[in-house]
């Protein structure tokens, strides 16, 4: 029994429902992890992720990054790069890129 897997498919990051009508089930992402309770111990979860849990933090200021709205060092680049922006940056906001980063970015035909 997984009940990740079943109505209300809670979000395994939070436990909010992000089945039909909850208001999260669009943007809703499979997704698993290994979940840490405050006594240190684990429980696989397998199941759904709603779309605040899936955002992440920008590098260069407070604010979080929604889904799809990420640029990483690969995307501007390009997928062989594998590394970070000079300042150690790896995912920020488009428009916390420095004007260099944006250009290369530019002609990169994102
Ligand atoms: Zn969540
Ligand atoms: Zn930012």
């Amino acid at each position: 029994m997984n009940k990740y897997m079943e109505h209300p498919y809670p979000c395994i990051f939070c436990d909010h429902s992000t089945d039909w009508g909850s208001g999260r089930f669009v943007n809703r992402l499979p997704a698993d992890t290994y979940y840490e309770f405050e006594d240190g111990t684990e429980e696989y979860r397998d199941g759904y992720s709603c779309a605040e849990c899936m955002a992440t933090e920008c590098d260069r200021c407070p604010e979080l990054i929604g889904m799809d709205e990420d640029v990483t060092p690969d995307m501007v680049y390009g997928e062989w790069f594998g590394g970070l922006f000079s300042d150690k940056a790896h995912r920020v906001h488009a428009g916390c890129l420095t004007e260099k980063e944006a250009e290369t970015w530019d002609k990169a035909g994102a």
